[in-house]
Parts: structure tokens; C-alpha cells; sequence
């Protein structure tokens, strides 16, 4: 699968969203991808793990870690394309954490999966959690990558859409500036509409 051909997937799963939105990381943009819209689909989110999966077989992982909650459904796709288990770290006190009786070793070979990277913050916070285990990090793979710089994270990085699209600070922001109102990420497009901050 190529970026078009998965940007079209989820511009069908009307999970590509155009319009005002504050980001997670506080910047605005007018586009903003739900892959939670996609992966609802089984059949859509097999397909996305098969695609990260066949770029990421030759390293030959024996476990894929991911996130919660956003890694959790693609980690798992991915997972059972290679054959390998599928773990995920969740937050107890802030802090990411293997839960629930989940055990990496020495010798295991780790890939994480995520469904999104934008500042590859979650992504370096789970490849500690299997470092701090012993395990040897392979590299990472997510479906979209939103302006992130792969070899920030200095592992090697697959992901399957580059979303190259311009965000702002809101005292910056053109959309702002023509009072156009935010609209919610993860809400319906255009409802809740607030006031531009
Ligand atoms: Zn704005």
C-alpha cells in the first residue's frame, strides 16, 4: 500500500479531517487524521498492519510492543502479520508501564507499533519500557507519521503516511486570524465549534 492509496482509505473511513484543530501538542492545523475512524473496520486495520508488517519483517522481531490506548489495535494487526506476540505498555502514575502479567526478556526483539507519531514522545517513552526490561529495540512503525523527524528517534522507522501538512501556533495561525471556529479532534467535524484561543 502506497500513501495514496492509504490516505484514500481513510478519506473513505472519513477518518482524514479537515477544518480547524488544536493538536495535542497545542499547534493548529486544518487537517487532522483519526485512524481510531479506520481501524473500527477489522478488514482496514488488517491491512494496515499487513503493509507495516511487510516492511518490517526483515528485522525479524519476536514481540510488538505498543502505547495504549492509540497503538493498542494496529500493534495487534501488526503482530499477527509476523507471527509474533503483541504487548502493549499502559500509564500507572504517569509513567508508561508493562501490566496484566506482560514479561519481556533478553532475548527478545522488539518492535513498537503506534498508530500515530507527531512528536515521537510516546514512542521513545515505550522503547524505555523495553530497554528497562533488557529487551533489544529493533525500530518503530506507525501508520501515519504527522511532521515528525524519524531519525530523531534513532531507530530505524516505518510508517506508511506522511502527513506534511503546515500547523501553527494559534497567535500565528491563518484560520484564527479569520475567526474561523476550532473544531474537536476525536469529536464529530464542526461539532462542539469554540471560539478560536
Ligand atoms: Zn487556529
Amino acid at each position: 500500500m502506497d500513501q495514496t492509496a492509504v490516505l484514500d482509505l481513510f478519506r473513505k473511513a472519513g477518518a482524514l479531517l479537515e477544518g480547524h484543530f488544536r493538536l495535542s501538542s497545542g499547534l493548529h492545523s486544518e487537517r487532522y487524521l483519526q485512524s481510531a475512524l479506520v481501524l473500527q473496520h477489522p478488514e482496514l486495520a488488517a491491512r494496515l498492519g499487513e503493509a507495516l508488517a511487510a516492511r518490517t519483517r526483515h528485522m525479524d522481531p519476536t514481540v510488538v510492543l505498543s502505547p495504549a490506548l492509540g497503538g493498542i489495535v494496529i500493534g495487534h494487526e501488526v503482530a499477527r502479520a509476523l507471527g509474533v506476540r503483541a504487548l502493549f505498555a499502559e500509564r500507572q502514575e504517569g509513567a508508561l508501564t508493562l501490566r496484566r502479567g506482560f514479561s519481556l526478556s533478553g532475548t527478545d526483539r522488539v518492535l513498537i507499533v503506534e498508530d500515530v507519531i507527531t512528536t515521537g514522545g510516546s514512542t521513545r517513552e515505550t522503547m524505555e519500557v523495553a530497554r528497562a526490561a533488557g529487551a533489544q529495540v529493533l525500530g518503530a512503525a506507525a501508520i501515519v507519521d504527522r511532521g515528525h523527524d524519524p531519525a530523531r528517534l534513532h531507530v530505524p522507522t516505518q510508517t506508511l503516511v506522511q502527513l506534511d501538512v503546515p500547523a501553527y501556533q494559534s497567535d500565528s495561525c491563518p484560520l484564527c486570524a479569520k475567526d474561523v471556529p476550532l473544531d474537536r479532534p476525536g469529536s464529530r467535524p464542526r461539532a462542539g465549534p469554540r471560539r478560536g484561543a
